[in-house]
């Protein structure tokens, strides 16, 4: 089986390789290194059933081999990584790449899965978040290039399917996180938990009360895989993340509570349009794929300090 998987050296690309690799997969792991590194696949570089291709998704690409899967990742993920100088680009690197994935995996006749987003729903009106839910997203705000990059990308899944006959999946991840994240990533977890090793404030912004549901990386790539190996009638859109809901001062106490330090909370301002509630409604994926998070947070987090005390160690 070959897979192409795009984003490979980010944050999720690089655990979903390193799990398709251990199951006997061939991979060709595809990246600009924008947010990715090529450290998160440095155990992977010399095997020889994986490829790393240094590319930019907003080209098209091909292969001469013929791929039976493509995993959609690239994209950066973290607000302060796709906003800003970087607003335009991220909505070239939703649309045009997955326009570049799409014509691709028609044309090798392969199963493409899009890893679209939480995001899609904006500002939620409707809690838990069903994926029948159309979304309250801002279309001209400072996180507009992605929501809006990631619902068009949804889009051009569903017309290649319509039209051209395109095996797509399309699946919406909420926040995941675990070790192969950046130290300076700018993601909660990853922030509170660096802050908290380094001795340093723990910026908590807004009030603290917006809440988030968090998943595990590991429950998080099954379910992707799980979603890929489906029938072709499945297409999604499938929400994946884990449906325990937590505010972020919740999340700051349970991580002080894990790590000794002279930290502090700071609160600072609330960045413009951060959505207020986060929580996955799971019942298709727990009825179409049999998946449910095994991880609760407080393991995840254990396992995601032990990644961050070794990599600053370093
Ligand atoms: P990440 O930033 O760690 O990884 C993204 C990867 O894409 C990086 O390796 C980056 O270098 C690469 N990339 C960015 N632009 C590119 C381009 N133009 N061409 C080629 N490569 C490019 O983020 P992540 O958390 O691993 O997210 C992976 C995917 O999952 C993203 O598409 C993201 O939108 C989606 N997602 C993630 C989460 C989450 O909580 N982690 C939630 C919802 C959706
Ligand atoms: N957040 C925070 N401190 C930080 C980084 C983020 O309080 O240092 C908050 C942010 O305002 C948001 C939540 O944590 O309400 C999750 O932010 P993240 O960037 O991880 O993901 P997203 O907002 O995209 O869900």
């Amino acid at each position: 089986m070959k897979i192409l998987v795009t984003g490979g050296t980010g944050f999720l690309g690089s655990n979903l390789c390193k799990y398709l690799i251990k199951h006997g997969a061939d991979v060709i792991c595809l990246d600009n290194n924008y947010t990715g590194r090529l450290k998160n696949v440095e155990e992977l570089l010399n095997n020889p059933h994986f490829t790393f291709v240094e590319h930019d998704v907003i080209n098209p690409i091909d292969f001469s081999t013929p791929l039976d899967q493509i995993y959609n990742l690239a994209c950066p993920a973290s607000p302060v990584h796709y906003q800003g100088k970087a607003a335009v680009k991220t909505t070239k690197t939703c649309v045009l790449g997955i326009l570049n994935m799409l014509d691709l995996a028609t044309k090798h006749n392969a199963s493409i899965l899009q890893t679209s987003t939480s995001e899609v729903y904006g500002e939620p009106l409707v809690h838990p978040q069903v994926e029948t839910y159309r979304g309250n997203v801002n279309p001209i705000g400072i996180r507009a290039c992605y929501d809006e990059g990631k619902r068009c990308a949804e889009s051009l899944c569903f017309d290649y399917y319509r039209e051209y006959g395109t095996q797509i999946k399309v699946v919406r991840i909420f926040n995941t996180y675990g070790p192969h994240m950046r130290e300076d990533d700018g993601r909660v977890i990853s922030s509170f938990i660096v802050q908290a090793l380094q001795g340093k404030d723990i910026t908590v912004y807004g009030d603290g009360s917006q809440t988030r549901s968090f998943c595990y990386v590991d429950d998080l790539i099954e379910g992707l895989v799980r979603m890929m190996n489906t029938p072709a009638d499945l297409t999604g859109p499938v929400n994946l993340g884990n449906p325990q809901e937590f505010s972020m001062n919740e999340l700051a106490g349970l991580v002080l509570s894990k790590i000794q330090t002279k930290s502090k909370l700071v609160y600072q301002p609330l960045p413009k349009d951060d959505p207020s509630r986060r929580r996955p409604d799971i019942s298709l994926a727990r009825q179409q794929l049999k998946w449910s998070p095994t991880i609760p947070l407080s393991e995840g987090l254990d396992k995601t300090i032990g990644y961050f005390k070794k990599q600053l160690a370093m």
